[in-house]
């Protein structure tokens, strides 16, 4: 038991983001109040139970691999993500566009040699230069190395013969680091922790 309560549980908002992790009691606890949910993933499909529906749910389960609370009157199976009802702190967020944030966009790659660099050996390449009109955007603005951003400088990529190696656009928000790198990560949390692009 003792083991199993120091376990952590992934906390998602009304939204299906994360914002938060917490131990099994706190999860326990949202669940008991009716703050929250559990979300279990069966046969690709996620449903949704309340704690009574789980603690039903949990007596029939055959998966004995699950972790479960023992208690004097009941088994219960541990959940892994539970989401919130009424809790709307941190809706979507916009990536705020700067230099860190477009490298990381960017995955430190050269966009146009696809090479990967350290960010001191990176600069921002406007795609459509400045003086075309170009903006500096998320959909306008790449990592480059310095030795592509200066063969290209201030012609467009056509005319310097160069390619993007993908279409720069705005990154959608992403839960925060300190979630995505818990120790306690495991397969169930991984859908919500993706980028919401392509979700
Ligand atoms: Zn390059």
């Amino acid at each position: 038991m003792e083991v199993v309560l120091t376990k952590q549980v992934l906390v998602l908002n009304r939204f299906w983001q994360a914002v938060n992790v917490v131990g099994v009691k706190r999860a326990f606890s949202l669940l008991v109040q009716g703050h929250a949910e559990v979300i279990h993933q069966s046969e690709g499909d996620f449903q949704l139970y309340d704690f009574d529906q789980w603690l039903d749910a949990s007596e029939f389960s055959e998966d004995l691999e699950q972790e479960c609370l023992h208690t004097v009157r009941y088994v219960i199976r541990l959940p892994k993500v539970i989401i919130l009802k009424f809790f709307d702190r941190l809706p979507i967020k916009e990536v705020k566009f700067h230099r860190k944030n477009i490298f990381d966009r960017d995955d430190h790659r050269c966009q146009y040699c696809g090479k990967h660099f350290k960010e001191s050996e990176l600069n921002l390449d406007h795609v459509i230069p400045r003086h075309h009109g170009g903006r500096t955007s998320w959909e306008n603005v790449v990592a480059s190395c310095i030795s592509c951003n200066s063969r290209k400088a201030d012609r467009l990529p056509h005319e310097a013969g160069m390619h993007l190696i993908r279409k720069p656009v705005q990154p959608k928000w992403r839960p925060f680091v300190a979630v995505a790198e818990n120790k306690d990560r495991n397969r169930s949390w991984d859908y919500f922790l993706k980028p919401l692009q392509g979700r």
